[in-house]
């Protein structure tokens, strides 16, 4: 082996791995052995035994072994391939709804498998929808694995299977190449007491025997912690370094707009709250002067965060600068484009919209308008940024529900003002609040504002804990809901690798409730489905056509539909409480009590049980963020997103919080001793997602 540094050692070194594998690793930002390693498990799966057939429970995630005894094609509502399969103890039924001929004719009668799902309740008794399987070799035993299964992130056309074998063959060659170059000076390893980078690797990807399945959020795992340190710190250094080429940039001081901002207040049919008013108070103050602004605007679902942007952009639009609003969603900034219209036309104010699938001749109108100075506040999605999308005079950039993004991925955005201009102010809203003691030492760089209290006259969301066993109760309650004119959403929380599975899970679990549900029009939304479809189907749920919406988690922000009462969420346990506070703030917008139903798996864990109930008896986001951090011990499986505020590849700010002060100190003693080895840690840690959002 040579010593070429794994960094740059191309993936088609491995076995198996050609051009077009390739490109489905750089979808997924690996593009070199290092890469391949530092892309870590979300978790770990038991293989280590087979279930008997009849031990099979539901909800349980098994391993089970058997022969195929007969294959056909279903034709229900949709077509589907049902494989029955046997053991010495039992039947079980697999189903999958995306299949080839070639994997049909594979699973011939008689063949022997090996496969791996939850077991669900069917239409004709237990399955596994979509399990992951192989197929045995005749005659041949095939050992168990000794150690826990990695679970990796994966892209469309991408197999978790292969991406282990993969992985495994990276693994091998580190051990040829010797490791991996570390990037903190060993006298920073020695000060912190963290663990060798290469040995941590080793132990992310292969558990040892004794690791607990919750291994990656282990309190024992020093591999995991180190990582996150190093991740920490990559973050830190890298928000410093924009907070300090920021803070050397001008911005526009905007000192006009009071008399607009009063006229329009007069349009308005409510007051401001008292929190309104001072949080605008604070931005106001900060636009006013010629140093860039850097403010994250927090606030409850439905606090009225909108509004206070309207107001900002007033005052930044009566100096005669522009407004660029970005939301992460199509389905987002279309919301805000309405109501900014109805908002700012009659003040003579022309508010421009463009999205990726805007067309070329209205896209060169507005581009044109842009550039004249015409339009004055644009709204869109990440199109707002492209490289073609110049602006007369940008001065204020807001960025609503950003909280799906970096802090520092939202900082690279300025550079839209270009070197010798002026860059714009910012203005960051996330309505996943953050609690106080996190805000200090993970945000420490940013200046915050919060809303404090809800507009007069909401009700609350009522919430109840129910167990999946009741699941029947359950969806006799949407026939009730749904006959007496309301509408409801079922969110199928599956943490599961890839889109695909989760788009696959959400079909089954649509599919399943149409067959009880035959009465009603079911809908069903995800992520892979196409802007124009997605539109569709909320269309369709707006106007009350569709009466029950089955859905991912895409709509945890931002829609809107005030006549949908009822929510079951369904698996809650797996969620963190940030996002369950997101999904439950799509009810309770009309004037009906609405109720959420958290549809639990049994048995439930004690701490499940206690975060559960925070969920049932509280609807105060803050309250409910501050209980997360203190709830969220180790050994929960949760998915990357957890905390909602960042998303981290392994470090977890509510698991990790108490390494937030040697994370500081260490990048304090980095960035004045060892200066040449904080552009590795960027790169390495962050490096290609920033370029990402740049584009
Ligand atoms: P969020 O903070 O979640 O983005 P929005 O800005 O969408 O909340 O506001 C939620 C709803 O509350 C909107 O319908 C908005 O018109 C309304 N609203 C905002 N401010 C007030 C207020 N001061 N009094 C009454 N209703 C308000
Ligand atoms: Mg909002």
């Amino acid at each position: 082996m040579t010593t070429q540094s794994l960094e740059s050692l191309p993936l088609t070194r491995l076995k198996g791995v050609g051009p077009a594998l390739e490109r489905k690793f750089s979808q997924l930002g690996i593009s070199s052995i290092e890469d391949l390693l530092f892309h870590l498990p979300l978790r770990y799966e038991d293989r280590t035994r087979i279930t008997a057939i009849r031990q099979a429970r539901l909800g349980e995630f098994v391993q089970l072994e058997g022969q195929i005894g007969s294959t056909s094609v279903q034709f229900g509502r949709r077509r589907s391939l049902q494989c029955v399969m046997v053991d010495s103890t039992g039947i079980i039924h697999l189903r999958f709804f995306h299949f080839s001929a070639a994997q049909k004719n594979a699973l011939a009668e008689g063949v022997r498998i090996r496969c791996y799902g939850e077991v669900r309740r069917g239409r004709s008794g237990p399955e596994i929808y979509h399990p992951e399987y192989r197929i045995l070799k005749a005659g041949q035993e095939e050992p168990v694995p000794d150690t826990f299964t990695a679970v990796y992130p994966t892209t469309d056309g991408l197999q978790q299977g292969r991406m282990r074998g993969v992985i495994s063959q990276a693994l091998s060659l580190l051990d040829q190449a010797g490791g991996l170059k570390d990037c903190l000076p060993p006298e920073i390893t020695r000060q912190f007491k963290l663990f060798g980078l290469t040995e941590s690797i080793r132990l992310i990807h292969r558990p040892p025997l004794d690791a607990p399945l919750e291994w990656m959020n282990a309190d024992t795992n020093p591999g995991a912690k180190r990582l996150a340190f190093e991740e920490l710190l990559a973050h830190r250094l890298c928000m410093r370094r924009f907070k300090t080429l920021y803070a050397q940039r001008r911005a526009p001081a905007l000192t006009e707009g009071g008399e607009l901002v009063k006229q329009f207040e007069k349009t308005l049919p409510f007051e401001l709250t008292a929190s309104q008013r001072q949080v605008s108070a604070e931005i106001e103050a900060d636009l006013m002067t010629s140093t860039p602004m850097l403010r994250l605007l927090q606030g409850d679902v439905g606090s009225g965060k909108t509004l206070v942007a309207a107001l900002s952009a007033l005052k930044c639009l009566s100096s005669g600068f522009q407004v660029a609003l970005m939301a992460p969603t199509e389905i987002l900034a279309e919301q805000h484009c309405v109501s900014f219209r109805a908002w700012f036309e009659p003040l003579g104010i022309r508010v421009g919209w463009l999205s990726g699938k805007t067309r070329a001749a209205e896209r060169r109108q507005v581009l044109q308008e842009l550039t004249s100075g015409e339009c004055q506040l644009l709204i869109g999605t990440h199109a707002l940024f492209q490289d073609q999308v110049q602006y007369k005079s940008l001065g204020l950039i807001i960025v609503d529900e950003q909280h799906r993004f970096g802090v520092h991925q939202r900082l690279s955005l300025r550079d839209k003002g270009g070197k010798d201009r002026l860059s714009p102010h910012q203005l960051v809203m996330t309505a996943t609040p953050i609690p106080r003691t996190l805000a200090m030492s993970a945000y420490a760089d940013l200046e915050c504002s919060v809303i404090s209290e809800l507009p007069p006259g909401r009700t609350p969301v009522n919430t109840a804990l129910i167990s999946n066993s009741r699941r029947a109760q359950v969806t006799e309650r949407i026939l009730q809901a749904c006959n007496s004119g309301q509408q409801a959403y079922w969110v199928c929380t599956l943490i599961e690798e890839s889109e695909q599975l989760q788009a696959q899970a959400a079909e089954a679990t649509a599919e399943s409730l149409r067959s009880k549900l035959q009465n009603l029009k079911v809908g069903l939304i995800h992520g892979r489905m196409k802007t124009a479809e997605k539109q569709e189907i909320m269309t369709g749920f707006k106007q009350g056509d569709i009466h029950l919406l089955v859905a991912t988690t895409v709509i945890e922000v931002g829609v809107d539909v005030p006549n949908a009462s009822l929510m079951v969420i369904e698996n809650p346990e797996r969620l963190g409480l940030a996002q369950l506070h997101q999904l439950r703030g799509r009810v309770g917008r009309g004037s009906t009590q609405s109720h959420c139903i958290m549809l639990y798996q049994t048995p439930l864990s004690e701490n499940s049980k206690k975060r559960l109930t925070v969920m049932r008896e509280s609807t105060d986001g803050f309250f409910i963020a501050e209980q997360d951090l203190e709830l969220r011990g180790p050994g929960q499986v949760l998915g990357t997103q957890q905390t909602g505020l960042m998303t981290f590849r392994i470090a977890d700010i509510g698991r990790d919080s108490l390494m937030l002060d040697d994370v500081k100190r260490a990048s304090e003693e980095l960035s004045a001793r060892y200066p040449e080895s904080v552009d590795p840690l960027i790169r390495r840690w962050i490096g290609e997602r920033l370029e990402f959002v740049n584009v």
